[in-house]
């Protein structure tokens, strides 16, 4: 049987406009699972919002992603069970919280209409196993023991991902940099209507709806040495790679370390945008861990000492480390079709009631609505492979593909 694991946690934030949210050491609500506590007592969730145009759609995520998430896992499933129905349930959670808040959600913060909208990264850890959902260009990245760092979500940037710009262009949308005067074009990579640098994000109501809440998903599980997580917005990213970010801060503490990888960020680049960063430590639960004493507290100078040494120790044993340090993919998907996202959906249809996949709304199975095919779903050549979609998220997935809208079209 292997190791148990316990976490370490450090963040460290500075602002610049206050549309940053992060929270961590969140549990999971306890219902969510049929499980005794000592299996699960590492699920532990790390969110970050970075908001953009105003903060309503950062605080609403904050206060009802979660939930949506945990309604679209079935209840009463084990631990292998529950992880491997996190990703659809991910799925379903990110664009239910995209589309109430496109219902309701923009006059949710002091009642101003607001066209704002968020990024979101979402990291659940159970025991060894990561899960990592994100929209926009947050980041989260793993160094493990073996020094080997590696990048557990995609930037959703249209200045830096071919792949979204051919999906936007597919789906209607125009991708060009901003026109200044006589033919000048400047900053990044956008697109319109809208003029969002970003290609998914929860929010956005003014801009097309190829702009998709629906996340990259990745889960991983360490191995028994463990990991470093690193979690921050693009005030990070922006001035520093994922080799630099986890290089600033190797070997030392967690809440250390974040304050390291801000200051690091702000030597580099100044304070140009919202900084934010979590840093969670994954390591064996038999490597005693003391709350830090007032004796070693202001000692930073042994700190960094320590940190050194045991680095250059740990380099002698390279060999050893990098085989235990693997990680092991479990899953990972990051397409914007829904129907590549629940290709394996058991259909949920017991005395003629079906449930929607996304929005988990119980709807009576009669004349003229068949399930997964048919006339009801597609209109268009193609039939519909996916899940049972009620008619509200069926417009949502037509809208995200460009079929049609699901809101009254803005031009720029
Ligand atoms: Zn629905």
């Amino acid at each position: 049987m292997s190791l148990s694991s316990t976490i370490k946690y450090g963040q460290a934030a500075l602002a610049k406009k206050g549309e940053d949210y992060f929270l961590n050491q969140t549990r999971l609500p306890k219902d969510s699972r049929q499980s005794d506590d000592i299996i699960f007592k590492n699920d532990i969730l790390n969110w970050i919002f970075d908001g953009h145009n105003g903060l309503s759609a950062a605080i609403f995520s904050k206060e009802n992603l979660l939930n949506n998430i945990m309604s679209a896992i079935p209840q009463g499933m084990g631990r292998q069970e529950w992880l491997q129905a996190l990703p659809r349930g991910l799925v379903a959670g990110f664009v239910k919280t995209d589309i109430e808040f496109q219902q309701k959600g923009m006059f949710y913060f002091h009642h101003i209409r607001e066209t704002s909208g968020t990024t979101v990264t979402f990291v659940v850890i159970d025991g060894w196993t990561v899960t990592v959902a994100s929209v926009g260009d947050s980041r989260c990245i793993l160094d493990t023991q073996g020094g080997v760092v590696s990048l557990l979500t995609v930037d959703h940037r249209l200045e830096e991902n071919a792949e979204e710009r051919e999906r936007v262009t597919a789906s209607g949308g125009e991708v060009g940099r901003l026109n200044v005067f006589a033919g000048n074009e400047v900053g990044p990579l956008r697109c319109w209507p809208g003029g969002l640098c970003l290609s998914r994000s929860i929010g956005d109501t003014d801009v097309g709806e190829f702009i998709v809440p629906i996340p990259h998903v990745k889960q991983v599980k360490l191995s028994s040495t463990g990991g470093r997580l690193i979690i921050a917005s693009d005030g990070i990213w922006d001035a520093l790679s994922s080799d630099v970010a986890a290089q600033s801060c190797c070997g030392l503490p967690a809440e250390l370390a974040a304050k390291l990888v801000v200051k690091e960020a702000l030597r580099s680049r100044g304070l140009k945008d919202d900084t934010t960063c979590l840093l969670v430590d994954i390591i064996p639960f038999e490597q005693p861990v003391l709350p830090p004493t007032p004796m070693k507290k202001p000692n930073l100078l042994s700190s960094l000492i320590f940190g050194k040494k045991s680095q250059n120790f740990g380099d002698k044993a390279t060999n050893k480390l990098s085989a235990v340090g693997v990680v092991e993919e479990l899953f990972e998907e990051g397409s914007a079709m829904l129907a590549e996202r629940y290709s394996d959906f058991p259909l949920n249809s017991n005395s003629g009631l079906v449930r929607c996949a996304v929005c988990q709304v119980d709807q009576l199975l009669s004349d003229g609505l068949s399930v997964n095919s048919g006339p009801y779903f597609s209109p268009a050549s193609k039939p519909w492979e996916g899940p049972f979609l009620c008619a509200n998220c069926r417009q949502k997935k037509d809208a995200m593909e460009g079929k049609r809208s699901s809101r009254p079209i803005r031009t720029a």
